[in-house]
């Protein structure tokens, strides 16, 4: 399978071209055309299976058409959970690379650093948010942040923010979110509390496992 096979917009294809890619892995083979198709999703992957293209690929795809009608930008249209730092990093650069001919603008927040550019930013106008959970609820609760509008709600590395100790900041996130959203979760195993998480959160899955 090539990615030409996946019904994605030329532009995008071009970036993923532009980043030396010509096959999709076995998770983007399976979450890619569920993701396109409005499904909620499951991935249980470990890093290196390429799933954060599993799911940055399909939401830019989707967003793109969006994004670049719009004037103004004022909703965050996507959210991206991760346990660290440097997995948003990793996830920002990630929708950077693969959005970069797209209109989507992503802003990538984190605890531990300064707010005050991170709020500049946000009051610009962002599409796409990746952030940590601390510092997403701390953003949220100064009025920084409206969900209200949000399509995507990403949850990465699920069973390390379990790990981590976020599992209730993961709980309260979610329920800023609109109740029609689009979820997906990606963990690299599924411990009890994850799978409650999904059962809970998750609208008739997708589940997809490599
Ligand atoms: P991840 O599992 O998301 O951490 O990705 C692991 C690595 O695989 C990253 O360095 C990606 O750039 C790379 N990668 C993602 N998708 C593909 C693909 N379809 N073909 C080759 N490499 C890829």
């Amino acid at each position: 399978m090539k990615f030409s096979d996946l019904n994605l917009h030329r532009t995008i294809l071009q970036a993923i071209s532009d980043e030396g890619y010509e096959s999709p892995t076995p998770i983007q083979q399976q979450a890619i055309p569920a993701v396109l198709d409005e499904k909620d999703l499951v991935g249980t992957a470990q890093t290196g299976t390429g799933k954060t293209a599993a799911f940055a690929i399909p939401m830019i795809n989707m967003l793109h058409p969006i994004v670049g009608s719009a004037k103004k930008r004022k909703n965050i249209r996507a959210l991206v959970i991760t346990p660290t730092r440097e997995l948003a990093l990793q996830v920002g650069e990630s929708f950077e690379n693969y959005g970069k001919y797209t209109n989507i603008r992503q802003l990538t927040v984190f605890g531990g650093v300064n707010q005050a550019p991170q709020v500049d930013q946000l009051k610009k106008g962002v599409d796409v948010l990746i952030a940590t959970p601390g510092r997403l609820l701390d953003l949220h609760k100064q009025g920084f942040i409206n969900l209200d509008h949000l399509h995507f709600l990403v949850l990465d590395e699920a069973d390390l923010m379990l790990d981590m100790g976020f599992i209730n900041d993961v709980k309260k996130i979610i329920k800023l979110t609109p109740d029609n959203r689009q979820t997906l979760l990606f963990s690299a195993t599924m411990p009890l509390p994850i799978r409650e998480l999904a059962d809970s959160f998750l609208t008739d899955p997708k589940y997809v496992s490599v």
